[in-house]
Formats: C-alpha cells, structure tokens, sequence
C-alpha cells in the first residue's frame, strides 16, 4: 500500500446549452443514438452468452457505420450495448428498454475545455457541436490536471435540460500511513477513533446533521397531515411539499460534505489510513424507525461513506472498508457479548468490566483495538485482529459510484 497509486475516478455533471446549433439537432442525434443501441441490445438478448467485443466489432460496425455513425461511436455504442446486456442478465431482469434519450461518447469524439467552459463533441459525419457548460468556473477548476476519458450527454425530458457526465480520471499517489481512522456512522454521530503503533491517539464524536434535516422532513408531513384527502391533488400543496423535501436533502448533503472534509483533514494530518464498515442493511439501534428515518439515515450513511472514500482517495490517502460483524456489540477485550445501557454516553458494558461508549467501541473493533488498560483482566490473548494487517481490500471509487447516467 505504500508508493501505490490509485486511479482515482471523478465526475463532472453539468448542465449544457448546445451553441450555434439548434438543439433540435442535438436531440436527433440522441434519438439515432438510442434507437441503434436498442436494435444492437435487441439482438444480443436472445443469445445464450454475451459475444465478446471482437466478435461484436466483426458483426455490427459496418452495418453501423453505414447509419452515418462515426467510428468511435460504434465502438463506445457496442460497448455500452454489451454492458447493459450484461449488467440486467447478471441482475435477472427482464429485456431492457431504453427510455431516456442519451449518449456515451469517448474521448476521441469529444473535447473538454475547462478554461472556455465548452465541450465540443462530434455528432455524425463532419457535423460538431459545441455546449456551453453551465456551472460556476471554481467548480470546474477542480477538474483542471484530470484526464477526460468519456462523456454521456442526456436529455433531462422532465426538466427538458440537456446534461453533461464527464468522467475523469487521475492516478493519485497513495501517502505513506502510520496507523488508522476507524470510522463509526449512526443516527446521532459520527464517531472517529485513531490509532497509530497499537495506541489509541485521538478519539471524536461530530454530530451527525441528520436531525436538522429532519425538520424539514417533519413540516412536509404536517401539511400532509393539514390536508389528508387533498394533498396529492393539489399543485401548490404539492409544491410546498417538495420545497421542504428538497431543503431537507440540501442541507443534509451540504453538512456531509463538511463534516467528510473534517474526517479526511483528521486522516491526513495523522496520515493514517481510512478504516470504515461496510454498510449492508440497516444499522439504527435507535428506535425511530418510522419509515422516511430509516431511509433518510440510509442515504446519509452510504452519502457520508461515498464522500470520505471520495474525498480521501482524491488526496492519496487508502481506504478500508471492512465487513460489518457486530462491531457494536462485541466486546472489544474479550470478544463477549455486550450489553446496551444507553444514557448520554451510550455505554454500553461486558460481563468481563469492559465499560465504554458504545460507538467508540465500534470503532475500536473496526481497528481490533484491544484496550487493555481499561481492564485489569484483559491482556491475556489478543480476541481482535492485527491492527497493523487490514483485512478487506484498499477499495478504488468503483463504476456504480461514479456513473450518473
Ligand atoms: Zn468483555
């Protein structure tokens, strides 16, 4: 893990307004686009297995390429035809049917100025086209020292908006690390335990923002509850609705990003490794579990997750995630069973006189931390794993997390 590079992959989703060319032009060369994609989608369905992309190339670029596409468009075209194919066959889906009018180019048919703000990319033949991209230039300086590999144009026919996804990427030099950030999510906070040559040096508690959120949540359901047969009828009620909802979920990804930020500032300043759980069902011993608590503490968790491992990756620093096993109720001195007494500090307790916070104690089995100065019994025989040997894998942004398409 040391002297690695990651790559590191970023995307750029911006809103765009084609210039000089009607978009009228744009939106039939998505159109073109889409329907050929589900003619070649249409053929591969039936097969026993997916054709490799050679046999692909062999069957279909002529034909292709004599319906005016250039030739990288049947390239990214076959390939995309071919993920989809496979990614619903593996998911047991039924044939998929394309809705949305789009289109995944690479980066020969595309070319990305940040300092101008354009994307120019080739439509058929000879014809270009150039999008104006629509977001303030400090956020697309960000992306200055990336490399662009492709680009997916959409029709948003809701907001009838044209969108950008501009899929960068960039290998990152992995940091040297001397210890480890083990990272505990739930309900009420985030707790941050680390340690470095089997030491516990520094331990915090942030408040998790989901509360604050919350409120927003709760005033959309009141006028729910003000006009219970009307509700769903009415535009403007609706519309109130969806403002609080909207506010809700704002505020929430605002206050992630900020406290990611402060997570992966702890982890570079003692420049230790991330160490997180995998987040698999629901992990809320809290008993709200009215159904939009639930689910809105889902999305903040997996949110906060996706930001730190973003935001560490991106600064070279590795990520562990680590399969969830009771984290928060064993006990970290002797492996047994602990028992739940809450209270301010959520202590929890074990038969053997292991007293602690209960989320703290998460994160000291996330590192198999054995803290033995805190029981007098303890020391005999390590129960949790080497610290200094992460089990799971140092993970990389992967393909779900950065698609938006
Ligand atoms: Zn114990």
């Amino acid at each position: 893990m040391r002297g690695d590079t990651t790559r590191v992959v970023k995307t750029l989703r911006v809103r765009v307004v084609p210039e000089g060319t009607p978009l009228v032009t744009v939106l039939e060369f998505l159109r073109h686009y889409t329907s050929w994609l589900q003619f070649v989608i249409d053929k591969l369905w039936g097969r026993k297995n997916v054709p490799s992309l050679a046999t692909l190339h062999n069957e279909f670029y002529d034909f292709l390429r004599s319906k005016n596409f250039r030739a990288h468009h049947v390239k990214e075209l076959l390939k995309l035809a071919k993920e989809i194919v496979k990614a619903t066959k593996k998911n047991g889906g039924s044939k998929p049917i394309i809705k949305s009018l789009f289109a995944r180019l690479d980066r020969y048919d595309t070319k990305v100025d940040l300092e101008r703000g354009v994307v120019r990319i080739a439509l058929w033949g000879r014809k270009y086209v150039t999008l104006r991209m629509l977001h303030r230039r400090s956020y697309l300086a960000r992306f200055r020292g990336w490399s662009y590999y492709n680009l997916v144009l959409k029709w948003d026919s809701r907001e009838r908006n044209l969108y950008a996804c501009i899929m960068f990427r960039r290998d990152v030099e992995m940091k040297k690390i001397s210890g480890f950030l083990a990272l505990d999510i739930n309900f009420d906070n985030v707790a941050v335990v680390i340690e470095k040559n089997q030491r516990i040096v520094a331990m915090k508690l942030f408040p998790m923002p989901l509360r604050k959120a919350l409120t927003h949540k709760i005033w959309a359901e009141r006028i729910q509850k003000r006009y219970p047969k009307i509700w769903r009828f009415s535009k403007n009620i609706l519309n109130a609705i969806r403002k609080h909802h909207r506010r809700a979920h704002e505020i929430l990804t605002q206050h992630l990003h900020r406290l990611a930020n402060r997570i992966v500032d702890l982890a570079e300043k003692y420049r230790v490794a991330i160490v997180m759980e995998e987040l698999t069902g629901l992990k809320n011993n809290c008993r709200r579990s009215r159904a939009f608590n639930t689910k809105l503490s889902m999305f903040a968790y997996r949110r906060l997750q996706e930001y730190i491992r973003y935001k560490a990756l991106e600064r070279g620093i590795p990520v562990i995630v680590r399969p969830a096993r009771g984290t928060s109720s064993k006990c970290p001195v002797c492996g047994g069973r602990l028992s739940y007494i809450g209270g301010k500090f959520r202590l929890v307790v074990c038969k053997c006189g292991y007293v602690g916070h209960r989320d703290i104690t998460a994160c000291l089995n996330l590192l198999g931390f054995q803290p033995r100065k805190m029981c007098p019994r303890a020391g005999r025989g390590r129960t949790g794993s080497n610290p200094m040997k992460p089990r799971g894998d140092v993970t990389q942004p992967n393909e779900a997390m950065t698609m938006q398409s």
